[in-house]
């Protein structure tokens, strides 16, 4: 699986994660990939290491909460600073926690009405949604954000 640092013309900087470079490039190709703070779909891919800590356990900061948003526009601004920016994207989404994976393939074979997102997956969840081409993204959240949130 590839993690890549990725960033929307506006600077939201987010991870995508993608069952390979390939699958990457077709699904930036087909408008697949989308800022999860503001929907836009004119991506870049951050210059940085692979990440080889997948699977490994991560500190509770470091925790990113996976988010599948539908494809929507929205209006937010250039200027619209990160934390407004992540608390719309917990007003969009809804929180499925640990049925996340589940609602994300249900979307994916259009078993559920498609919706924004967002949950706890593994690394290994996230991986084999990767590799059947479902777009997830891993936002990471402020801690402060964190605590007034659950
Ligand atoms: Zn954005």
């Amino acid at each position: 699986m590839k993690v890549l640092n990725l960033q929307c013309a506006h600077g939201h900087g987010f991870e995508g994660w993608f069952a390979s470079q390939d699958a990457f490039e077709s699904q930036l190709a087909g408008g697949l990939v989308e800022c999860p703070m503001c929907g836009d779909t004119t991506i870049v891919k951050l210059l940085t290491a692979p990440r080889l800590n997948l699977g490994s356990p991560r500190p509770p900061e470091a925790e990113a909460q996976p988010v599948r948003l539908p494809a929507a526009a929205s209006n937010d601004t250039p200027d619209a600073r990160w934390m407004r920016a992540v608390r719309e994207v917990m007003a969009r989404t809804e929180d499925v926690g640990e049925r996340f994976v589940d609602e994300a393939r249900k979307m994916h074979y259009g078993e559920a009405e498609e919706r924004g997102i967002r949950g706890r997956a593994t690394p290994e969840q996230a991986q084999s949604l990767a590799e059947e081409g479902i777009p997830v993204f891993a936002l990471p959240l402020p801690a402060a954000l964190k605590e007034t949130l659950q």
